[in-house]
């Protein structure tokens, strides 16, 4: 029999805990025992946010916490600015299409990171944008923005900050109040080790004046009812029950383990996974300076089918790496370090990836990367 090792950037691993928590029979919403576990996720998200804002729970995925945060606080002819470095970004760009936006489009060369003084050039020119979108780690490229620094330059200013963290909340580092982030966005699938179908939205009140202000339309995702359901405890509409009530499971483990000795960790695994691939002759796809430690994406070697390569530790091995998207397709392997990943499972993987990349032809000896990894955990 197969067995099944995840380690992609989204979904990720449920560890058993998780998947028994997520299997437990459903309670009715409107409860006292529902609210109890509303007020853990809301205190367990905040935690993990580094906010005393409040958080909105809403049913669907990533990308519709990042519409949410568009329709909410984009209005038809608003100047805003997205920064575009991979897939993601795009899809700030493409939202703020859809809603109207006035958009100031930063292009950022993949596997590359925007730079602050790129923001504050834009924000220095025309006063009146309304709001800034980024994306903390890029999953596309693996590249990760210093967040910190754009709010330096946003706080200073009217510009509300978005930040898609999806992918990199729970898994890097990310203080919204200490840095002046004003709205956050993830989702239950990738550093809360859940299934899809649980997002939530972190609003500051610099945000929700903007919120207020907002004349487009909106009404499942309208912040102002998460807002006053929320004072009540309470959820506009029928929340993700199943899900928040895993999320309240998971959000105990980040409180145990503490969140900085886990996104230590995580960050051991980026090194190794790193090391793992130079030994391999696959390269860290973005510059030095900001690559992720929430995944990593390895180069393909040349002459080596980066399509099949995937494919076949999947279909055959079970293994489930990411392959690259768009531009990067068949070009960069992606393994993500995040959620209930750890370092055996990583060894796990880049074995197969060995035995893989053996069978396609290349050239390495066997052994290299793993050893390259195990040395680095092992330091
Ligand atoms: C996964 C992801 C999304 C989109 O999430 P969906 O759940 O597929 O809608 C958005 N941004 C980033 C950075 C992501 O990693």
């Amino acid at each position: 029999m197969k067995k099944t090792l995840l380690l992609t950037p989204g979904p990720t691993q449920i560890p058993a805990d998780l998947c028994a928590a997520l299997g437990r029979p459903i309670i009715h919403h409107r409860t006292p025992q529902f609210q109890q576990v509303l007020k853990e996720v809301q205190q367990g998200l905040q935690y993990v946010l580094g906010t005393q804002s409040d958080v909105y729970l809403l049913a669907c995925s990533g990308t519709g916490t990042m519409e949410a945060a568009v329709c909410n606080l984009v209005s038809p002819g608003d100047k805003v600015i997205t920064v575009e470095g991979g897939k993601f970004g795009e899809r700030w760009t493409e939202l703020c299409q859809v809603y109207g936006g006035d958009i100031r489009v930063v292009k950022v060369t993949w596997g590359k990171a925007a730079q602050a003084k790129q923001i504050k050039d834009l924000l220095d020119k025309e006063p009146d944008i309304k709001a800034v979108f980024v994306t903390l780690n890029e999953t596309s490229t693996a590249v990760s923005t210093n967040i910190q620094a754009i709010a330096e330059v946003t706080r200073k200013t009217d510009a509300v900050l978005v930040v898609d963290a999806i992918s990199g909340l729970g898994a890097m580092e990310l203080k919204m109040d200490e840095w002046g982030a004003d709205v956050v966005a993830s989702a239950s699938h990738k550093g809360f080790m859940l299934p899809p179908g649980l997002g939530f939205v972190a609003v500051n009140e610099k945000a929700f004046k903007l919120v207020e202000r907002c004349a487009s339309p909106r009404y499942y995702f309208d912040f102002r009812k998460s807002k006053k359901a929320l004072a009540q405890t309470d959820t506009p509409f029928t929340p993700a029950i199943g899900i928040i009530i895993a999320l309240a499971e998971s959000l105990k483990k980040f409180r145990e383990a503490g969140l900085d000795k886990m996104l230590a960790e995580y960050a051991r695994l980026a090194q190794a996974t790193r090391a793992a691939g130079q030994a391999l002759g696959m390269e860290a796809f973005p510059d030095a300076e900001c690559c992720s430690s929430a995944l990593s994406a390895l180069r393909v070697p040349a002459g080596v089918d980066g399509e099949k390569l995937v494919k076949i530790m999947r279909d055959t091995y079970g293994v489930t790496m990411a392959g690259g998207q768009d531009e990067l397709k068949g070009k960069v392997v992606r393994i993500a370090h995040m959620g209930a990943i750890d370092e055996f499972d990583l060894l796990a993987g880049i074995g197969c990836l060995e035995k893989v990349l053996k069978q396609l032809g290349h050239k390495f000896a066997m052994g290299a990367g793993v050893k390259a990894a195990q040395e680095v955990l092992n330091a």
